[in-house]
């Protein structure tokens, strides 16, 4: 299995995930918030046009995350997953066939692939990020919650990679000029990961099998890649360059797991 983030932020969010080889490869694009030449721009860089891939899994219904997932998905026929929830709270668009409910801890069969949606606390009606499968190695997605809840551990449990969100610096968001509703709103338990919060959270989720870890969602305002390399490498006890960050604008390399 092997991912790669294409963006990642408030500015727009898309992550490919590939398990299987030839004609057993599928290829799932978790969230879809960018517009469509973007996006067909970013899969370029990435070697794909939108006929690579096979279906869409959109986390909840914020409009990075929701992007030209309608017309995509009918441009090219692909199935969407989300919750109900998300799909209420968009005003229940019409997907035609191509619709899929997902919910908490019910699997998804996709092909080589087994999907593992997990509710998250994050301010959107149903969100739901995911966990991924091959039978061989564990991938974990994880950005948009407000604090790691006991079931956000339990789910991620023996993962071999995490794209996980480390969003903002307490102290940088504080100083910021923010107004104070956004400020509550990003720190509280239903907004955005505190780097902190994520170093604890990846304390929790580490063992000898975790090799890969990207820092997602990071603000472009209240925090700073330098800064999250540090915290996160401090809590894993590895050198600062061995942790990723998904840019917002040029996202990841493809990160094998
Ligand atoms: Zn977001
Ligand atoms: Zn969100």
């Amino acid at each position: 299995m092997r991912f790669k983030n294409l963006a990642s932020g408030s500015t727009g969010n898309a992550t490919v995930v590939e398990a299987g080889h030839g004609a057993d490869c599928r290829r799932l694009l978790v969230d879809c918030g960018l517009g469509l030449r973007q996006l067909a721009q970013r899969l370029g860089l990435a070697g794909l046009q939108p006929s690579d891939l096979h279906g869409l899994f959109i986390t909840h219904e914020h409009s990075d995350h929701i992007g030209c997932a309608l017309s995509f998905s009918a441009r090219h026929g692909l199935p969407v997953w989300m919750s109900e929830g998300t799909w209420l709270a968009l005003g229940e668009p019409d997907f035609g066939d191509r619709l899929r409910l997902a919910r908490d801890q019910v699997p998804i069969d996709f092909g080589p692939m087994a999907l593992h949606p997990f509710t998250v606390p994050h301010d959107a009606r149903e969100p739901l990020q995911l966990r991924c499968e091959d039978g061989q190695v564990r991938l974990g997605l994880l950005t948009d919650l407000g604090h790691v809840s006991p079931h956000v551990l339990s789910q991620l449990a023996g993962c071999h990679a995490l794209l996980m969100e480390s969003n903002h610096d307490a102290a940088l968001l504080s100083q910021s000029r923010y107004p104070a509703f956004l400020k509550r709103r990003i720190s509280g338990p239903w907004g955005h990961l505190e780097n902190t919060c994520t170093a604890q959270a990846l304390r929790q989720l580490q063992h000898p099998g975790l090799r890969q870890v990207v820092a997602a969602h990071l603000s472009e305002q209240n925090n700073q890649p330098d800064l999250v390399r540090q915290v996160l490498s401090d809590a894993l006890g590895w050198p600062p360059e061995q942790v990723g960050i998904a840019c917002p604008v040029n996202g990841s390399a493809w990160i094998e797991v």
